[in-house]
């Protein structure tokens, strides 16, 4: 049977409004303290990995739910206009997902998640979306939700990439749906239950992760890089040397860069290379989507540093 792909990547995932305030240092329990201006910027896992993909020229669609207020509307807009397909966003009678952020004067932040709309994201969703290549799940929606997508687009032959974030704990038998875990350090070592502090001690527990079914780890590690490893090979790949503003959504653009340039038929090491320049640029700029390089942003970039 041969299948016809709608999509190159599909993301069945989050989409928060982030509701930023830089403040001088964080406010004691009863306190309150005077911020900087309010930002509303558009971010959730899910949607920032849409966004990612798309501006690196990925044929690209979300599903997902937004709430009836006006952070919903927002939202989709800022998707479509980053030609992120919206057909398959509902409205769901409860409040947009939002992410309460502080942002103090070193870069730390602290955040508290309000689902919302993404915590409704359900079965029936997954069973009418469209077909893909790639899909890409994270884990700020329902858990079964993320494990029916998981077996389902397995089943039709797309490549299903997980990035388990926030690190939460998973239901057994979902890694066997999973062809590529995407991992920070601290995810890996909550679900192997295994101590993750460097390569060594990542290879470590990708093994473990390997025996569960998944056909290839990527740790991300943050300025040290990525490390694939898979049942052929371990290897680190660099990141690029950049003037840190802000890591938020480092890892998505790591994700929707590395899947992009699989997509095109890039080598692993390569497209790894790719989403670690992804990665680093993300760094460079504050936000969540504001920061998701365009394909001719990284070309530069990786034109310049090599
Ligand atoms: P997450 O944001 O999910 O915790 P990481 O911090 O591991 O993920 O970052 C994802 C990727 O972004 C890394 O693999 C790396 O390629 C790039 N990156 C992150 N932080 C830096 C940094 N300080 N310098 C250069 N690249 C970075």
């Amino acid at each position: 049977m041969t299948h016809t792909f709608q999509y190159d990547i599909l993301v069945i995932g989050s989409l928060n409004a982030d509701l930023v305030v830089r403040s001088p240092r964080f406010p004691a329990p009863g306190e309150t303290i005077s911020g900087d201006d309010l930002l509303i910027i558009p971010g959730g896992k899910g949607a920032n990995q849409a966004v990612a993909a798309a501006r690196l020229g990925a044929q690209s669609a979300m599903v997902g739910r937004v709430g009836s207020d006006s952070f919903g509307p927002f939202l989709v807009n800022n998707l479509n206009s980053n030609q992120v397909n919206t057909a398959h966003v509902k409205v769901n009678d409860s409040a947009t997902g939002t992410a309460i952020i502080v942002v103090d004067t070193n870069g730390q932040n602290s955040i508290v998640l309000s689902p919302g709309a993404n915590g409704k994201v359900a079965l029936e969703d997954v069973d009418s979306a469209p077909g893909a290549k790639a899909l890409l799940l994270q884990f700020e929606i329902p858990m079964e939700t993320v494990l029916h997508a998981a077996k389902r687009y397995k089943s039709q032959g797309a490549t299903v990439i997980l990035n388990p974030a926030p690190a939460r704990p998973i239901p057994d038998g979902l890694l066997n749906h999973v062809d590529i875990l995407v991992p920070n350090e601290s995810e890996l070592a909550l679900l192997t239950g295994m101590p993750v502090t460097d390569a060594a001690t990542a290879e470590l527990a990708a093994r473990e992760i390997l025996k569960r079914g998944v056909e290839i780890v990527i740790v991300t590690l943050g300025s040290k890089g990525a490390l694939i490893v898979n049942h052929a090979l371990t290897k680190q790949v660099n990141t690029f040397n950049v003037d840190v503003v802000d890591t938020t959504a480092a890892g998505d653009a790591f994700i929707g860069g590395f899947a992009s340039a699989m997509l095109n038929g890039t080598s692993l090491e390569d497209s790894v290379q790719y989403g670690c320049a992804c990665g680093a640029l993300a760094t460079t700029k504050f936000g969540a989507q504001p920061s998701l390089p365009t394909r001719d942003e990284v070309e530069k970039f990786i034109h310049q540093h090599s």
